[in-house]
């Protein structure tokens, strides 16, 4: 018989290497969103409106009224790793913002049609362009051009479309529209409640009643009480507590002894991003089960920032885990500090029982 030899190893073509790049950072719909609703908070908006067609796939937009994107970076835009936000290595340490990649609007512009109109506060109209591959769209002949004037007021509006509609594999991977429309109103309730200053809004296509809305001056206990209700809103604590030998600070809003439900709801930011971490859920129901009936669970919501330069961002291509200098540490001193509470609490509730 022949014998078996190697096939020859060829370089992908770019547009599969892009493709497969942008899929895993955007998994589903509610990755592209995040990253638009970052975007737009980093741009200094106050007002934030999120549109959802099919569960994102078949359209997710949002609005918003911060800086805007000056038209002289359109063409670049959506190239890979173009970002104003980032300029050497170093500054990954100190990084203020919640985007630093220039990953976003690229990856999108590999996997959907991708619109953007924007403008800054001294441009004399709006811009509209489109995107395909990283680039703006070359117009055919008789086309008006691109980017093209518009009328629209300071701010952007990002409109994605047709997600993975060049992934069929990863298109089907998605049964329920309306599951991810849940994951997507998860989500925006979450920057809802933690990004005081700003209004929130998120809508179904086509529905008169908006999934959440908050306003921009709301406190942080009435922003839980518009999207949690106002049975855990009525029975929170707050919490702070920092260290500065382990470089970090925890604020949030935590539910007290009388409240418990079946599963816990923990909001969590590190650093401004929501994520999700194990270890601190894990610590915060162990705190709390010694208070609870059996099988009772927490609301939380806690907003932890650690310097800088003790959490590594870059570990996952989604940026939804971090790591950090002295976990352990770090959970045990919040944990320590929420059972001091809950216990402070409890006692003066026993007592005024008992008067
Ligand atoms: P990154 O956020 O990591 O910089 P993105 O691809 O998300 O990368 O965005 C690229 C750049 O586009 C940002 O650095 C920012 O300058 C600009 N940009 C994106 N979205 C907005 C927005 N909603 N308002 C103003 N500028 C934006
Ligand atoms: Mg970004």
């Amino acid at each position: 018989a022949a014998p078996q030899l190697p096939r020859r190893i060829k370089p992908l073509d770019q547009v599969v290497v892009n493709k497969i790049a942008a899929g895993e950072i955007i998994v589903a719909p509610v990755h592209a969103l995040k990253e638009l609703i970052e975007n737009s908070v980093d741009a200094g908006s106050t007002s934030i409106d999120i549109l959802v067609k099919d569960g994102g796939l078949k359209l997710l937009q949002i609005s918003d009224n911060g800086h805007g994107i000056d038209e002289n970076d359109l063409p670049i835009l959506c190239e890979r790793f173009t970002t104003s936000k980032l300029q050497s290595f170093e500054d990954l340490q100190s990084i203020g913002t919640y985007g630093f990649r220039g990953e976003a609007l690229a990856s999108i512009s590999h996997i959907a049609h991708l619109a953007i109109t924007t403008r800054t506060a001294n441009s004399p109209t709006g811009l509209r362009a489109t995107y395909s591959d990283s680039k703006l769209i070359t117009p055919k002949p008789g086309q008006p051009a691109n980017p093209k004037p518009v009328h629209r007021n300071k701010g952007t509006q990002i409109t994605v479309e047709d997600l993975f509609y060049n992934v069929p594999s990863r298109r089907r991977a998605f049964r329920s529209p309306s599951e991810e429309y849940t994951k997507i109103l998860d989500l925006v309730g979450r920057y809802a409640v933690h990004c005081g200053g700003v209004a929130f809004s998120c809508k179904k296509y086509g529905d008169a009643d908006v999934g959440v809305s908050t306003t921009a001056g709301a406190t942080t206990t009435d922003r839980i009480r518009r999207i949690h209700g106002n049975s855990v809103a009525s029975e929170l604590l707050p919490f702070e507590v920092s260290d500065e030998y382990l470089g970090f600070k925890a604020k949030g809003m935590l539910s007290n002894a009388n409240y418990h439900v079946k599963k816990t709801t923990l909001l969590l930011f590190i650093n401004n991003r929501s994520v999700d971490s194990s270890s601190i859920r894990k610590g915060i129901e162990s705190t709390y089960a010694p208070f609870l009936p059996k099988g009772g669970h927490p609301f939380a919501y806690m907003s932890l920032d650690i310097e800088p330069h003790r959490v590594d961002v870059n570990v996952h291509p989604t940026k939804r885990e971090v790591n950090f200098l002295h976990e352990e540490e770090i959970v045990q001193k919040i944990c320590e500090s929420l059972q001091e509470k809950l216990a402070a609490v409890d006692t003066s509730r026993s007592y005024a029982l008992t008067q």
